[in-house]
């Protein structure tokens, strides 16, 4: 144990008056002030976790609890910090217990284990009703640093502050004051949250900040484009850890301006940065490194153990839902590419496979197309063994199939929008649809803005909760429902099996 000041007055306090102390204090010498008193700690940022095992080798909440340990064998001055998006949307979340989806009570309590020290929201964080929001800050045992929400009447939700100072205790027993504050990008309206303005938000805590701390850090979950922003307009930041694009970057902003980091989602990769503050010449030097998380690092035995526990939870939640998350059901001869990235710009193997796959589902349906949106697996499945839980993975919102009768007209207005959609989950993946030289092709004739068409969608589709699709909805005049049809994953399950016929020699497995 380090003794701190406040231990050791405490110690004095309680045992100077006996004539015989029940045990010897410990003596703190001050080392003396020298040219280059320094102060060092370690951040370890990790962002946009939904799996607790690792994905694709890479990752797992074990494993970062290792990392944790490690850095903390190296400087106790180390905290784990997380820049958003862990309660949802994650495969296992899905699985019901008790009746009720476990929705991030998995991720909450193995990164409480792994000591995540301080958070900050994500947009995904509010995909969770009210209820279950709060529910899970307050099973979180980490400081949840967040300045740009609160709730509608302006009250911060449980377990939430807008910003934090951490006074760092170096063995010399120097401090530094490190301001945190934190920022998400507003795109999950709900009514239980108000978003203020990111910028103006971070021009108050930068202030407010500055004058008591010797270094202030963001923890943001914004896009890089306006992380950027944010770093032209408050120079006076040194350090954004930032999340949301699931792919590791470090971005350098221009000079006397904050770089930027992200690490990969599902902690398959995190960033340490060291950190060395001088006291007389009040300098900052920051050493950043992106650490994989692969074999090299073992998982940490107790964190382990929960993990199975709550994979196994999850299995027996899926089993009474009717799947069978380990069985295998094809063996893939292609890739199936669900990289965000990827998915939100263009068609892959398995965006065509979905869309193909809704189409047949119900008979006469002429097209299919859904929001890529509703594809979170944010990885690539290699050519091998498919199991039933890689489609959870896949689809953890799963969902039906719904058959409808779509005039051109408002088939034509949806298709632009998705297209405008790209790079959000609005984008939409098609089949019987093409777009060639700026014309709308329907299973290769023209699109004809008067004629009918049959299509089967997602049923969040039709929703109206699609970036820039409010008024695709049910009501809409010229739409009509058919059949509210087969759920989702179930089917995607069965053409999976169809078409890679190699079920039988994998039902012993
Ligand atoms: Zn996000």
């Amino acid at each position: 144990m380090r003794i701190t000041p406040i231990i050791l007055t405490l110690l004095i306090f309680t045992f100077g008056e006996l004539s015989q102390p029940l045990f010897a204090q410990p003596i703190l010498i001050p080392s003396p002030i020298t040219g280059d008193q320094k102060i060092n700690f370690i951040l370890l940022q990790v962002n946009d976790i939904y799996e607790i095992t690792p994905v694709s080798e890479e990752g797992g909440i074990a494993r970062l609890a290792t990392l944790k340990k490690q850095l903390l064998a190296e400087n106790p001055n180390t905290y784990l910090i997380l820049a958003g998006d862990t309660f949802s949307p994650s495969a296992l979340g899905t699985a019901k217990v008790n009746g009720a989806q476990l929705n991030g009570r998995q991720m909450i309590d193995t990164l409480n284990r792994a000591g995540l020290d301080f958070a900050t929201l994500g947009n995904h964080e509010f995909d969770l009703k009210e209820e279950e929001f709060k529910q899970r800050l307050q099973e979180s045992t980490a400081l949840w640093v967040i300045s740009n929400v609160t709730d509608p009447q302006g009250k911060l939700f449980p377990n939430t502050v807008a910003n934090h100072i951490l006074t760092v205790i170096d063995t010399d027993q120097e401090t530094a004051k490190i301001g945190l504050f934190g920022l998400v990008l507003p795109s999950n309206p709900r009514n239980y949250v108000k978003y203020q303005d990111i910028l103006t938000v971070a021009a108050q805590q930068t202030a407010e900040l500055n004058s008591q701390v010797n270094m202030t850090i963001a923890i943001t979950h914004l896009s890089v484009d306006q992380d950027c922003q944010l770093a032209n307009q408050q120079p006076e930041i040194d350090l954004i850890l930032g999340g949301h694009e699931h792919q590791n970057m470090a971005v350098e902003t221009g000079e006397n301006q904050p770089k930027i980091y992200k690490a990969d989602a599902n902690a398959r990769t995190a960033y340490i940065h060291r950190i060395t503050y001088h006291l007389d010449t009040q300098k900052i030097e920051i050493q950043s490194e992106l650490k994989h998380l692969t074999a090299d690092i073992p998982p940490d035995p107790q964190v382990a153990q929960a993990v199975n526990e709550w994979v196994k939870i999850a299995y027996e939640g899926f089993h009474k839902e009717g799947f069978e998350p380990e069985k295998v059901i094809a063996e893939i001869p292609i890739s199936l590419n669900g990289l965000e990235r990827k998915v939100r710009n263009h068609s892959t193997e398995l965006t065509e496979l979905l869309a193909e796959t809704m189409r047949l589902a119900i008979p006469d349906t002429e097209i299919a197309f859904f929001n890529s949106g509703a594809i979170r697996i944010d990885d690539i499945l290699l050519p091998g063994k498919l199991t039933q839980y890689d489609i959870i993975r896949i689809l953890p919102f799963g969902g039906i199939i719904v058959a409808i009768d779509i005039k051109g007209n408002l088939l034509k207005q949806v298709l632009e929008i998705g297209q405008a959609n790209a790079g959000n989950g609005g984008y939409l993946q098609t089949a019987g649809i093409a777009l060639i030289d700026n014309q709308w092709l329907i299973n290769d004739q023209p699109l004809d803005p008067n004629r009918i068409y049959r299509a089967a969608v997602n049923n969040f589709l039709l929703t109206g909760k699609e970036v820039g699709l409010d008024f695709f909805n049910r009501t809409h005049p010229d739409l009509k429902i058919l059949i509210e049809g087969p759920d989702l994953r179930q089917t995607f399950i069965a053409e999976l099996q169809k078409r890679y016929n190699f079920l039988k020699n994998y039902d012993r497995i």
